[in-house]
């Protein structure tokens, strides 16, 4: 059941549906955050008198394009491109690339969207995008890749440049492809714009810490979130959904905080390891030699792999998301509460469905939303930005550093705003909030434009 709307806001969500048919995840997402505006209208009436939300939900520009490519067979393959640049009242769009066969413009839309809130929680300055293609990275050989990704930005490269747009990776974009792309980039333009990507490579222009910032920061978070119940991660059961680039370094710090982390996952299945998942193994296995997560279990076997499994069936106190959208259905959100669960910290974007972020908040566990618990990732792409600009680099300490510091703040951002507008404790309030009204206060100092 979603929470009910405000007159004005139900007007603009049934707007924003209508102008947007068929778009599933962006109508999600905008009416998350709509839930949590009508006591802001209420504050500032500037807001409404200058339909900021309305400006707000409609991006300020949206590109679509061919990518044509050959396999290694030589047949033509052509996918959709897609970026979206939805708000730059704070700084340059900025948001990850995606390559999925699910991608079409409505998770685009919902994921530049997201964002938007998320980088102005981070109090750098940066504006909301997202970008990717329907392209299916799976099973393509290495020099398919880089034929895609040198395809991809042919076209895509009018519309980025380091004060204008500048793209990172998400689901099936990692350093890999950034270096494809920026390779691309960089001889197309005849510029070396090592501030227009970021995720990239230590020796060529990219942060320590950047790959691990994600699934770190979320982790920094839930670590927050604990602390203000004076509970700790120290000896929690935990299991991360997803073996991708946020879950091994959600992982990580989870152990180096004393949790212990008993499930991973893939597409096709779920790995049980009671004693702890060994992480070397998950590294080597996915970030090395590419392969399933099933083949975990052929090196350990005392851990079971289940075929299609449900990774919410496993009892745990802390849930990690970190695969993607919706994994969390309301069913899944009452199982993973009944089963003890105290804290839900998201290290993927909208992981769980409405009547799942429900079931958290009736139940009062900690739960910290994607657009807060994530946004470590964006964060240290903003320290990587700021590096290129100084041509400096920062030690991995240094950044983790301030990774935390940043992870820290937007925590104490998000819970003082739910305290302020009567919710102490209700991140998903809080979060929305606190990024839109900065969002806001940019836009109505911009005028109309
Ligand atoms: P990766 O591609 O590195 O890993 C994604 C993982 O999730 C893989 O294990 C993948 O399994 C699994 N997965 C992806 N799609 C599905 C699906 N439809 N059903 C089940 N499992 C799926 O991506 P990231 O780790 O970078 O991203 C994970 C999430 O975190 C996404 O929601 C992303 O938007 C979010 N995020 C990422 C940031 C980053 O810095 N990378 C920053 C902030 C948020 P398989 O290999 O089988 O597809």
């Amino acid at each position: 059941m979603a929470v009910q709307l405000d007159e004005r806001t139900e007007a603009i969500y049934q707007q924003v549906a209508a102008r947007n048919p068929g778009e599933s995840e962006f109508h999600q997402a905008v009416r998350e955050v709509l839930e949590s505006l009508g006591p802001v209208l209420a504050k500032y009436p500037e807001f409404a008198e200058r339909k900021i939300i309305e400006r707000i939900c409609e991006p300020e520009r949206q590109i679509i394009f061919r990518v044509p490519w050959q396999d290694d067979k030589g047949t033509v393959q052509i996918n959709r491109g897609f970026r979206v640049q939805f708000n730059s009242a704070l700084g340059p769009y900025k948001g990850g690339l995606r390559f999925h066969p699910s991608v079409y413009l409505g998770i685009i839309k919902f994921l530049g969207f997201e964002q938007i809130f998320k980088n102005a929680l981070t109090g750098m300055p940066i504006g909301g995008g997202k970008g990717g293609s329907d392209f299916d990275p799976k099973g393509k050989s290495d020099s398919e890749i880089m034929r895609f990704c040198q395809s991809f930005m042919i076209e895509l490269h009018h519309y980025l440049g380091e004060h204008t747009d500048v793209p990172a990776g998400d689901i099936g974009v990692g350093g890999r492809e950034i270096g494809y792309l920026f390779g691309q980039y960089k001889r197309i333009t005849n510029r070396f714009e090592s501030g227009v990507l970021t995720g990239k490579g230590i020796g060529w222009g990219g942060s320590l810490a950047r790959t691990e910032a994600t699934g770190y920061g979320t982790v920094f978070f839930l670590r927050e979130m604990l602390k203000v119940r004076k509970d700790s991660l120290e000896g929690k059961t935990c299991v991360v959904s997803g073996s991708g680039n946020v879950a091994i370094y959600a992982i990580e710090k989870l152990h180096e905080l004393g949790a212990k982390v008993v499930a991973c996952s893939d597409s096709n299945g779920v790995i049980f390891h009671e004693k702890g998942i060994d992480l070397d193994l998950v590294k080597r296995l996915k970030e090395v030699e590419r392969r399933r997560i099933a083949d975990y279990a052929t090196y350990h076997k005392d851990a079971k792999y289940i075929a299609s499994g449900n990774i919410w069936d496993i009892p745990c106190q802390i849930a990690v998301p970190s695969a993607t959208q919706n994994e969390i259905n309301g069913k899944d959100a009452k199982t993973l509460v009944k089963n003890g669960c105290i804290a839900v910290g998201e290290g993927a974007n909208m992981p769980t469905t409405p009547e799942g972020v429900k079931v958290f908040l009736d139940a009062k566990i900690a739960y910290g939303p994607g657009k807060a618990a994530n946004a470590g990732g964006v964060a240290t792409s903003a320290l990587e930005m700021q590096q290129n600009a100084g041509r400096d680099s920062w030690t991995f300490e240094f950044t983790e550093k301030k990774l935390d510091g940043i992870m820290t703040g937007i925590h104490a951002t998000a819970y003082e705003t739910s305290e302020e507008f009567g919710a102490a404790g209700n991140y998903v309030l809080g979060a929305n909030i606190a990024g839109f009204i900065k969002v806001a206060r940019a836009m109505v100092a911009h005028g109309l434009i």
